[in-house]
Order: structure tokens, then sequence, then C-alpha cells
């Protein structure tokens, strides 16, 4: 790995350049906010919001159980609101893998 900024060679783990401090490399992306497809209870809103800002779901799911509780049914309608606004998760289609026809004779 190369620095970007001083372009001296640095080992494919460091998180900084030794040499100039800059950070390297990218820092992962943060998920996009849609409603999970896996592991979610109702709509996935709650795990959708948890992936999106890296937080335990069940934090989230307590938390929007205690604001419907509280608020008097407006959790409610602001989990509606997310199950209409926020788009579900793409669906991940496995990889179609390329099946070799194995050598040897020919089957009858
Ligand atoms: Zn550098």
């Amino acid at each position: 790995m190369y620095c970007n900024f001083c372009g001296r060679t640095m080992p494919d783990d460091a998180l900084y350049c030794s040499a100039c401090g800059r950070q390297l490399g990218t820092r992962v992306a943060r998920r996009p906010l849609e409603r999970a497809r896996e592991g979610r209870k109702v709509a996935g809103v709650c795990m959708g919001l948890a992936r999106h800002l890296d937080v335990d779901v069940t934090l989230i799911r307590l938390l929007t159980l205690v604001v419907a509780l509280f608020t008097g049914g407006m959790g409610c309608i602001a989990y509606l609101v997310g199950w209409i606004v926020i788009p579900e998760e793409p669906i991940y289609a496995p990889q179609a893998q390329v099946v070799q026809p194995q050598s040897g004779p020919p089957m009858p």
C-alpha cells in the first residue's frame, strides 16, 4: 500500500501513514438506510436503522417501543412512516457459479 499523500510504501495493515500521519485506505462506508430483509421482526425498520447507525438492534427496538408507549401512538406512526419511506434492501442474489463438467466417461 502506498500513502496517497506522500507516496511512501506502508504495510498493508497500516491505518495511518507513519511519515505524514494521514489516514490510509478508505474507511468502511456506512450502510445505506434501508429496511433489512434478514433478522427483522416486523418490517425491518429497526434492523435497518441499527445497521445504518452501527448500533445494537435491540437498543433501537427498545427505544422504538419506549417512544411508542410514551408518545401515545406517535412511535407507531413513526414506524409506519419509516416502513413506507425507507426502501427495502435489494435482494442479494447468490453469485452464479459456473458448474464445470467433471472430466471422465460421459454419462449414459
Ligand atoms: Zn504519507
